[in-house]
Parts: structure tokens; sequence; C-alpha cells
């Protein structure tokens, strides 16, 4: 990796001595840093926005050139479920299982119209959760019917950004009410 990249995204501060230099940083920002250039999704792909999410990890978008290739239909070791799709009531109870079995910390990312509201069967529909948010807490959503791959790079990227302040969820959103 390129030294003088990595010295702009690494926390912390490069003393320059003779012979190399002296780095000095927090431990919570090396945690931090760390673990949002590691984010193992779960792929909770439900309905037409999943095909979208397919194509993210495919060699044209590529995802894991921000460390997110480690996705599998398995709660066990992933850090960030992206919900991809119509959430039915019967599904509900599974995503809620999904999310309990992941591991702290977890991240949520509602991918496309339907995961975020509803989408089209906001109205007239009875089966329909209108938002994933109903179920489980979410940290970044997505607008769009369906979103493109570029979308969910950026809400990925977003979501590392918010891992790398050190904030909790609570936190950014209080934050965000302030604004
Ligand atoms: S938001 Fe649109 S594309 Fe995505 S699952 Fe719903 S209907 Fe399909």
């Amino acid at each position: 990796m390129d030294v003088k990249k990595l010295e702009e995204s690494f926390p912390g501060t490069v003393h320059k001595v003779p012979g190399g230099g002296i780095l000095t940083s927090k431990l919570d920002d090396v945690i931090n840093w760390a673990r949002s250039n590691s984010l193992w999704p779960l792929v909770f792909g439900t309905s037409c926005c999943a095909i979208e999410m397919m194509s993210t990890a495919g060699p044209k978008y590529d995802f894991s050139r921000f460390g997110f290739e480690v996705a599998r239909a398995s709660a066990r070791q992933a850090d960030v479920i992206i919900i991809a799709g119509t959430i039915v009531n019967k599904m509900a109870p599974v995503l809620k299982r999904l999310y309990d079995q992941m591991a702290d910390p977890k991240y949520v990312i509602a991918m496309g119209a339907c995961a975020t509201s509803g989408g089209p069967f906001f109205y007239n529909t009875y089966s329909v959760v209108k938002g994933a948010d109903h179920v489980i807490p979410v940290d970044v959503y997505i607008a769009g019917c369906p979103p493109r791959p570029e979308a969910l790079l950026h809400a990925l990227m977003t979501l590392q950004q918010k891992i790398k302040s050190g904030l909790t969820r609570e936190q950014i959103k209080s934050e965000m009410k302030t604004v």
C-alpha cells in the first residue's frame, strides 16, 4: 500500500526520526479504524434489490476493495446486515432472530424503498412491513427502487465513517437531532 495514503487515513501522527518514524495514536481510534475496514456483511436479500447487492460484490463494482468481501448468509461472523428487498410479516421474526444472533458491535443497512419504508407496498398491502426499523434499528438508509450498486458502496463507506468517528448509534442519533 502507498505509505503516504496510509498515513493520511490512519488515525495517528507519524513523527519522523532518523532511520524511520514513530507513530502515536489512541487505542480506541486504532480499534475503530480496524473495525471500519473489515466489515463482514450478512446478506439478507429477499427480492429485486438483492440483485443490485449481488452486483456490488461482482467484478465491476467489487466491494472487496473496501474490505467487505467476506459476505455470508450467516450471522455468526457478520458485523453488518444488508437488508435488500421487501420484508413481509412472516420474515420479520427471522430478521430479528438473525440480528440477535450477530455479535456486538453490529450495524444495519436498509437498502431500497422496500427495506426503508415498505416502498411500492406501503399502501394497500396487508403483508409487508413498512420499513426495517419497525423490526431492528437501522444505521444507514439507501433510497431508490432499486438503488444502484454505487449507492450501496456509498452507504457502506458512510457506515465506515460513522464507525471511525467512534460514536455509538445513540450518540449519532442525538447529534443528528441537534443539527
Ligand atoms: S425497492 Fe423496488 S427494487 Fe427494491 S425490492 Fe422493493 S420493489 Fe424491488
